[in-house]
């Protein structure tokens, strides 16, 4: 088996980190903990956090550091993720997550942030038709013709427009991802564990060029 990593991926909505972290989570045999994924399934199934969370995440909202920080401290700190690493996509979000989730890892450093970019008006084309399945996670591109309702061909579940893929709601997140999420790239140049992906081309093509530098790092 390959050797595992603890990865970080950054990148815009819509640059294509879901797609490329199932695909790096199969390569290196890790587990892809998206923090938008557990939250959208605390949602689903009402608990707590759901509850809370709910209309943040509507209207394109951040949700609070120390409700990210724990949910993710206790994620991470799983056998699967103890033995072979991760992919964490979606944290850290803000200055503060980062400087949290390097505290709680200290035994166990990341290796590399990539930093997947994607030019914002290209994006934005992206999201209009992104679809997503809601039991596995899987993202789909929405063809002309698009099947309604929509069943994944991976697991069964509902394939549907996410709740928060509204004009104004990605606009809100594009706007929090340059004010909040941009010093986060700043951050992990400074301390040397940045590699910036060229996001535009095929999921094969940035898949390659993803594998290859972390390869070069681990
Ligand atoms: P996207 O990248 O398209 O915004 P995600 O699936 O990563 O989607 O996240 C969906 C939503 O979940 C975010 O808009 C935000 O409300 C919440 N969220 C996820 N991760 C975090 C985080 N680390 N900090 C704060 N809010 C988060
Ligand atoms: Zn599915």
């Amino acid at each position: 088996m390959t050797s595992g990593a603890r990865l970080v991926i950054l990148g815009r909505q819509g640059a294509g980190k879901g797609t490329q972290c199932v695909r790096l989570s199969r390569h290196f045999v890790v587990p892809h903990i998206s923090t938008g994924d557990m939250l959208r399934a605390a949602v689903r199934e009402d608990t707590e956090v759901g509850v809370a969370v709910k209309e943040i995440m509507d209207s394109g909202g951040l949700v609070g550091d120390s409700t990210m920080v724990a949910l993710v401290r206790k994620r991470v700190n799983l056998d699967d993720a103890r033995t072979r690493g991760y992919i964490l996509d979606g944290f850290p979000r803000t200055v503060v997550q980062a400087q949290a989730f390097d505290e709680m890892s200290t035994d166990q450093p990341l290796d590399v942030v990539l930093d997947l970019v994607v030019p914002r008006d290209l994006v934005l084309q992206r999201l209009s038709s992104r679809r997503v399945c809601r039991d596995c996670g899987t993202n789909f591109t929405a063809p002309a013709d698009e099947p309604r309702p929509w069943t994944c061909e991976n697991c069964g579940g509902d394939v549907v427009h996410r709740a928060d893929d509204t004009p104004d709601a990605i606009n809100r997140r594009l706007d929090l991802y340059e004010s909040q999420t941009a010093p986060l790239i700043e951050f992990y140049g400074l301390t040397g564990r940045l590699v910036e992906i060229d996001g535009v081309g095929s999921p094969d093509e940035v898949f390659l060029r993803a594998t290859s530098a972390v390869d070069a790092r681990c």
